[in-house]
């Protein structure tokens, strides 16, 4: 078993836990509250989470533009619900797609810029591609289909620029009868505010982790703090639900599953991301992902202008192994191909699976 030394722990935690000032908004529960009550009464809420994007601080880019009058910041995207795809989707991980799929939801834009992004075609040049503009009760409604079309959960993809638009569309469909569990599918580069605001919506955080080296951030995400910020994420995801949970059928129902993708050549960088998730606890699950192919940009970096070999990520399985993390989700090395998803496709994905 590989042992942490106490440098190794100090390394590891020395990112600060984040927060911005604390939000005078009000509290989730009293929202909840409020939003049931005024359906009991059969009135339209009056109030909603999107309502506190005049200045905007939603992630922790913190732009303060006001994006109820159209004005848009890092992310590109004002208060509109802009959709790029919702379907089925059986290429998650087991515990999410099970049998009947996944009920995803993938969000236009994003608060990173992520030279290797496979979804670049949605995340960054969302302008060129289709997208579809929804309402709160459009997006309501669309969580219900999914729901209807057997999905064992609902599945937000890249939420962490629209988390206040999805807590009320969430609100909305869990009124006229969403049951099955809420994921939230996001890069880690999320406001813990924000979270704490949402807290009791979403059964199943779903979040990455990038890199615990600001250098790698800056120089492949253009994000100068993303080692600043997950840790702090994950701490609150993890208090806000537990370790992953599953049913009798291995389907997820609540808890914390985190993805790390391994990038090829910066093995140090996993490492210290699996050290600091051990630090956690031994208990947490954690996807590595191996699927890293270079897409987008990635071929103006050379060290990473490759996919991963079998080596390095049998190296990174079996430190994860060595650091006591028993509940890891390893990949075929083959899944580099299958994983691209093609956005300007009517279906864009090809059917994959994960393997323990
Ligand atoms: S959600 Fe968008 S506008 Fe708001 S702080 Fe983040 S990047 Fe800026």
């Amino acid at each position: 078993m590989v042992t942490c030394t106490p440098q190794d722990l100090q390394e590891v935690l020395e990112f600060k836990i984040v927060r911005s000032e604390s939000s005078d908004f009000r509290k989730p529960e009293a929202l909840k509250r409020l939003c049931e009550e005024e359906a009991r009464a059969g009135e339209r809420p009056t109030m909603s989470f999107t309502d506190q994007l005049t200045r905007c601080e939603c992630c922790p880019r913190t732009c303060r533009v006001n994006r109820l009058e159209g004005e848009t910041g890092f992310c590109g995207i004002s208060s509109t619900i802009r959709i790029s795809h919702a379907g089925l989707h059986f290429g998650e991980e087991p515990p999410i797609s099970g049998e009947r799929g996944s009920g995803t939801i993938f969000f236009a834009g994003c608060n990173l810029r992520c030279v290797f992004c496979q979804n670049y075609q949605i995340s960054q040049e969302f302008r060129r591609g289709r997208t579809q503009t929804l309402t709160t009760a459009g997006l309501g409604a669309e969580i219900l289909r999914l729901q209807d079309a057997g999905a064992h959960n609902i599945n937000f993809v890249s939420p962490s620029h629209v988390v206040f638009q999805m807590a009320d569309a969430i609100l909305e469909a869990k009124r006229k009868g969403l049951v099955v569990p809420v994921v939230y599918n996001s890069n880690g580069y999320d406001s813990v505010d924000s979270l704490q605001q949402i807290r009791g919506l979403v059964d199943i955080y779903l979040p990455d982790i990038k890199y615990l080296d600001n250098e790698l951030g800056k120089q492949f995400s253009a994000v100068d703090d993303y080692a600043n910020i997950v840790p702090g994420v994950i701490v609150e995801m993890l208090d806000q639900v537990g370790h992953l949970e599953m049913d009798d059928e291995g389907i997820a129902v609540q808890g914390l599953l985190v993805r790390h993708l391994v990038l090829p050549d910066y093995l140090d960088n996993s490492r210290r991301c699996l050290r600091f998730l051990a630090s956690l606890s031994p208990d947490i699950h954690v996807s590595i992902m191996s699927q890293y192919s270079p897409q987008h940009k990635a071929c103006d970096y050379p060290r990473i202008n490759r996919t991963l070999t079998e080596s390095e990520y049998d190296d990174i399985t079996a430190y994860a192994l060595d650091l006591g993390l028993e509940n890891a989700l390893t990949q075929e090395l083959e899944s580099q191909d299958h994983y691209l998803p093609d956005f300007d496709r009517e279906d864009p994905f090809n059917v994959c699976r994960h393997q323990k």
